[in-house]
C-alpha cells in the first residue's frame, strides 16, 4: 500500500511538472502569437508614419521572448535605426535579415542584457528564431508595401499635380451624379474650395436648373453605356456666384477591373470668352450697314449679311469666288491698286468702285481695307459701304446745279429775248399812239409791220418755252392721222415764201410721197423751224430748199440752205437744250436755242431721227426721217388720193 501511495505521488508529481512545462510553452507561444498580431495591427494603422511603425514594433519584441525584462531589440533598415531603450551591444543575440524584393535591406536583432537563469535549450529556442525570421519577414513586406503605397502616392499626386496644372476642368463623378474628384482649374471656374464641391450631386448644384434634366439624360447615357463619350457636348455651369459659364466637355467612362462602370470623366474647356467674342463677332457683323469681307490667297473667306444683300449672292456663291469678278471692268484696275497702295502704306485709303450684282445692277460701293492675320496667315479685311443713293443724290445735286444754271442762263436769255420784239412793240405803238395824225399811211404800214414781226417773235419764244416744259413734264401728247407729206410741205414752203420774200424758197419732190402717219401739226412745227433757222442764218436773196423722198421703211425730209453751214464739231450739239453755236451769240440773231432741240424731240416721239450735215461753203442741211406704217402704206391707193383731193380742194 505504501509502495502504491509513493507510486501515486511520483506519478502525480510527474504531471504536475508536465503540466507547468506545457504551460510555460503554451504561454510561450500566446506571447509570440500577440507579437505577430500587434505587428499586423501596427501594420493596418494609416495614422503611424513607418518610422513611427518599426518603433512601434522594435518595443513590443522583448515581450515575445523569455525574459521580456532583460531583451533588448534592434530594427535596422536602409541605415536607419531602431532600438529598445535598454539595448545595448551584447553576444547573446540572434537576428534575422529583412528582405524587400530578395534583397537584404536590413536586419531585426533581439538580444540579453541581464543574468539569465542557466539555459538547458541553448539562449534562444527554436520557436523562438522562427519567431525571428517571422518578424524579419513581416517588416520586409511592411517595408515593401509601404514603397508601393509610396510610389502610389507619388504617382497620385504627380497625377494631381498635373491635373491642377492643366488649364483644363478635370472632373470625376461617380454613378449616381457625386463629384468625386475636381482639379484646382475645376475649382476656379465655379468659385467654390474643392471641399464645397467633392461629395456633392453635380447635377444639382452646379448645372443650371432650366438645363438639369438634358445634361443628366447625357450623363445616364454615358452611364448606361449607350453612348462611349466620344462626342464633344457644350453645357453651361452655374458658379458660386450665380453666373454661368460655358463649357465645352469631352466626357470617359470610368471602368473597375470587372468592367463595371462606375461613373465618369470629364475634361471640360471654359469656352465662355470664346463664345462671347463669338457671339458679339457675329453681332457685329450681322448688324453691320458695312459689308464686311476676309480675302486671302485672292478668294472670298468670309462675307457677312450686308455684302450678300449688296452683291446678291448667298455666302456660298460667293465663297471662294475672287472679289474681283464682282467688280465692274472699267474699277478693276482702280481697286488693284488702291489695295496694294493701302496695304503697302498700311493706312487705311477709300476707293469708290462699282459692283455688279447678281441681277445686273450696278451698286457704288466706298471700301477700306487693312491687314489682318487670319487662321494664322496674312489675309485682307475689307469693308463696303453701299453709296449708291448717295452716288444718285449727288449727280442729281450735279444736275440740279446745271439746272439751276441753265435756269439762271435762261432767265437771262428769255428777258433779254422778250424784252427786245417787246420794246419793239412798245415804241413803235407809242410812236403811232402820239403822232398818229402826222403820220402818212406808208410810215404807220412799216411801223405795223414791225409790230407784227415782234408779236410774232414774241409768240415763237413763248410757244418754244412752253413747248419745252411740256415735253420735259412728258405732257406732249400727239394727234396722228394720216397726211400727206406733199401738201404739208408745199403748204409751209408757201406760208415761208410769204414771211421771207427775199429768200427763195422751194419744195423739192422726186416722186410721189406716200402718206404717213403723223402729228400734221407738229411736223409743220418741225419744218417751220428749220426754215426759219435757214432764214435766220444765211443771207438773203440766197435758196432754201425743202425736199423729200422715201426709203424702204421710212420717208426722208431735209430742209437745205446757203448759209455759213455749221463746224463739224458742232453737228450734234446743236441740237441740245439751249444750246448755241458760241461765235453766233452775238452775230445778232435772236434764239435761245430750244428751236432744234424742240425738232429732235418731235420726231423722235414719231419714231424718226433728225440730224445735220454740213456742206462746207455751200450752207447746211437738215434731215429728219418719219417711219413708214405698212397699214398706211396698203391703205394708201385710195385714201391717199382722197387725202390729196381733199387737201387740193382746201387749197
Ligand atoms: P436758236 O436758233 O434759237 O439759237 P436752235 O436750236 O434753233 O436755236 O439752233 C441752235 C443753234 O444751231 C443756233 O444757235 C445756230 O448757231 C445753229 N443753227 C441752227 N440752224 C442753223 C442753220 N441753218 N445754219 C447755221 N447754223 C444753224
Amino acid at each position: 500500500m505504501k509502495i502504491k501511495e509513493k507510486m501515486t505521488r511520483k506519478m502525480s508529481a510527474a504531471v504536475t511538472v508536465e503540466r507547468d512545462s506545457i504551460e510555460t510553452a503554451l504561454d510561450k507561444r500566446v506571447r509570440e502569437l500577440r507579437c505577430l498580431y500587434d505587428i499586423a495591427s501596427i501594420t493596418g494603422t494609416t495614422r503611424l508614419t513607418l518610422p513611427q511603425r518599426f518603433q512601434e514594433i522594435v518595443n513590443l519584441l522583448p515581450r515575445a521572448f523569455q525574459y521580456p525584462d532583460c531583451t533588448c531589440a534592434r530594427i535596422t533598415l536602409h541605415g536607419d535605426e531602431f532600438k529598445t531603450r535598454n539595448y545595448r551591444d551584447t553576444d547573446r543575440k540572434i537576428s534575422a535579415n529583412i528582405t524587400v524584393q530578395g534583397a537584404k535591406t536590413g536586419t531585426v536583432e533581439i538580444g540579453y542584457t541581464g543574468t539569465l537563469p542557466a539555459l538547458k535549450n541553448g539562449l534562444f529556442s527554436k520557436e523562438e528564431r522562427l519567431l525571428m525570421d517571422a518578424v524579419a519577414e513581416r517588416l520586409g513586406a511592411i517595408t515593401e508595401h509601404r514603397h508601393s503605397e509610396q510610389r502610389i502616392k507619388e504617382e497620385r499626386d504627380k497625377t494631381r499635380r498635373y491635373l491642377d496644372l492643366a488649364g483644363v476642368i478635370f472632373i470625376a463623378m461617380d454613378a449616381k451624379g457625386c463629384v468625386t474628384l475636381i482639379n484646382r482649374k475645376g475649382c476656379q471656374v465655379l468659385g467654390y474650395e474643392e471641399k464645397e464641391i467633392i461629395g456633392r450631386d453635380w447635377f444639382d448644384n452646379f448645372i443650371p436648373e432650366r438645363l438639369r434634366d438634358s445634361v443628366k439624360q447625357i450623363s445616364q447615357k454615358l452611364l448606361a453605356g449607350v453612348e462611349e463619350g466620344n462626342e464633344l457636348f457644350e453645357n453651361p455651369v452655374l458658379t458660386k456666384n450665380g453666373e454661368e459659364r460655358v463649357i465645352a466637355w469631352h466626357n470617359t467612362i470610368l471602368r473597375d477591373d470587372a468592367g463595371n462602370i462606375m461613373g465618369h470623366f470629364s475634361s471640360g474647356e471654359d469656352i465662355t470668352d470664346q463664345k462671347q467674342s463669338q457671339e458679339l463677332f457675329q453681332t457685329i457683323s450681322h448688324n453691320s450697314p458695312l459689308g464686311i469681307y476676309i480675302l486671302q490667297d485672292d478668294k472670298l473667306q468670309y462675307t457677312n449679311p450686308q455684302l450678300q444683300k449688296i452683291t446678291g449672292y448667298s455666302p456660298q456663291e460667293m465663297a471662294g469666288r475672287d472679289l474681283l469678278s464682282l467688280v465692274s471692268l472699267e474699277d478693276r484696275d482702280v481697286v488693284k491698286s488702291n489695295t496694294v497702295f493701302t496695304l503697302r502704306e498700311e493706312s487705311p485709303y477709300p476707293c469708290e468702285y462699282r459692283i455688279l450684282n447678281k441681277n445686273g445692277q450696278i451698286k457704288w460701293v466706298m471700301q477700306t481695307v487693312s491687314p489682318i492675320h487670319y487662321l494664322g496667315r496674312e489675309a485682307i479685311l475689307g469693308n463696303l459701304m453701299d453709296i449708291t443713293e448717295r452716288k444718285y443724290l449727288e449727280r442729281k445735286v450735279i444736275e440740279y446745279e446745271v439746272l439751276n444754271k441753265m435756269k439762271s442762263d435762261l432767265l437771262a436769255m428769255v428777258s433779254h429775248e422778250l424784252r427786245t420784239p417787246l420794246a419793239t412793240i412798245k415804241g413803235y405803238s407809242t410812236l403811232i399812239l402820239d403822232y398818229y395824225s402826222r403820220l402818212d399811211s406808208e410810215e404807220t404800214k412799216d411801223y405795223l409791220k414791225s409790230i407784227d414781226i415782234s408779236t410774232d417773235r414774241l409768240a415763237k419764244l413763248v410757244d418754244n418755252l412752253l413747248d419745252t416744259s411740256r415735253m420735259e413734264a412728258g405732257l406732249l401728247k400727239l394727234e396722228k392721222s394720216p397726211v400727206s407729206m406733199t401738201q404739208l410741205i408745199k403748204g409751209v414752203a408757201t406760208e415761208a415764201s410769204i414771211r421771207a420774200d427775199q429768200y427763195h424758197i422751194v419744195a423739192k419732190f422726186s416722186r410721189r410721197l406716200p402718206m404717213v402717219n403723223v402729228d400734221a401739226k407738229r411736223i409743220r412745227q418741225v419744218l417751220d423751224n428749220l426754215i426759219d433757222n435757214a432764214i435766220k442764218y444765211s443771207p438773203p436773196s440766197t435758196e432754201i430748199t425743202i425736199s423729200a423722198d422715201i426709203s424702204a421703211h421710212e420717208l426722208l425730209v431735209s430742209v437745205s440752205d446757203q448759209g455759213p453751214g455749221i463746224p463739224v464739231e458742232e453737228l450734234t450739239n446743236i441740237f441740245d437744250r439751249m444750246y448755241r453755236i458760241e461765235q453766233r451769240l452775238y452775230s445778232g440773231a435772236d434764239g435761245i436755242g430750244l428751236g432744234l432741240y424742240i425738232c429732235q424731240r418731235l420726231v423722235e416721239s414719231h419714231g424718226g431721227r433728225i440730224w445735220a450735215e454740213n456742206v462746207p461753203d455751200r450752207g447746211s442741211i437738215f434731215k429728219f426721217t418719219l417711219p413708214l406704217t405698212s397699214k398706211i402704206k396698203r391703205k394708201k391707193g385710195r385714201r391717199g388720193i382722197a387725202a390729196e383731193l381733199l387737201n387740193r380742194k382746201a387749197r
